[in-house]
């Protein structure tokens, strides 16, 4: 691959088909992510890669699995939900829900997900509680942060965090993690920067002054284009899709509200 420097955004990932070619590029992130950290002072350990494998079909993900993957993150539900079923063979493989959620899926996802990082309002923080009560399970949980200001994304105000925060212990089967945001779609990380340490701060401030706020430790913030950014800002999450598995043939309108786009 052709870096020019470690923090160009690059488009066009090569498609990985084969068990090597996903070891090659999980080991590829893997040191990238050991190099930020690094740079930043910080140990290996603290940071986990969540390989993010969305339009990705059941057999690159079973050789993801073989390459060592044991949790992955879907943006849509349906499909999250389907992938589950489909691999249900693969018990320790866990599932993580990384995009918005209407109410009327929180029932799927108390079924079968392991973590949800896009909690955003009160009335899904609700519906997830009832249901995953019904099913006696509990869920890791991140609340969504909109920290570029962008009418499209989605997540909360920075300002609507704190008492956020401060209803969330009502929801016992909700386990908090910590804050998820998605930065700025940019090539200048004067731009992107900012999303990162606004986010930080969030955490540090609600740690100080949210009921059981020492249970928001997790910053997840990064992806293909970003994640060595996200690192020297404090991420202790990063969610790589297109550099892992190659560039997805949908476009990310599809995932994402109108109007955001992976372009910078
Ligand atoms: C798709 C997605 C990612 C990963 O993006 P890549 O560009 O594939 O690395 C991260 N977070 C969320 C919420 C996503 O939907």
């Amino acid at each position: 691959m052709n870096t020019p420097s470690p923090h160009a955004p690059q488009t066009g990932y090569a498609t990985a088909a084969t068990l090597d070619e996903l070891r090659a590029n999980l080991a590829d992130i893997r040191a990238r992510i050991d190099a930020a950290c690094a740079r930043a002072g910080r140990a290996p350990d603290t940071v986990r890669l969540l390989p993010v494998s969305k339009t990705v079909d059941e057999a690159r993900i079973r050789l993801a699995y073989a390459a060592g993957c044991r949790e992955l993150g879907e943006n849509k539900v349906q499909e999250a939900y389907g992938k589950w079923q489909a691999m249900s063979d693969l018990q320790d493989l866990k599932w993580a829900v990384i995009g918005h959620l209407q109410t009327n899926k929180a029932k799927v996802v108390a079924r079968f997900a392991a973590e949800f990082q896009a909690l955003d309002s009160l009335r899904v923080a609700e519906a997830l509680d009832r249901r995953l009560q019904d099913e006696g399970r509990a869920l890791d949980v991140f609340v969504q942060v909109n920290t570029s200001g962008e009418a499209s994304k989605f997540g909360l105000a920075p300002d609507a965090v704190l008492d956020f925060a401060r209803a969330l212990p009502a929801f016992s089967a909700l386990r908090v993690r910590g804050l998820m945001t998605l930065a700025l779609f940019s090539s200048d990380q004067q731009h992107v920067r900012p999303c990162f340490q606004l986010l930080r701060t969030l955490r540090d401030r609600l740690r100080q002054d949210a009921p059981s706020g020492e249970r928001f430790q997790e910053l997840s913030m990064g992806m293909s284009g970003d994640f060595e950014w996200a690192i020297e800002e404090g991420a202790t999450t990063v969610r790589v899709g297109q550099a892992i598995f190659g560039s997805r043939a949908l476009p990310d309108s599809h995932y994402w509200p109108e109007g955001a786009s992976r372009a910078g």
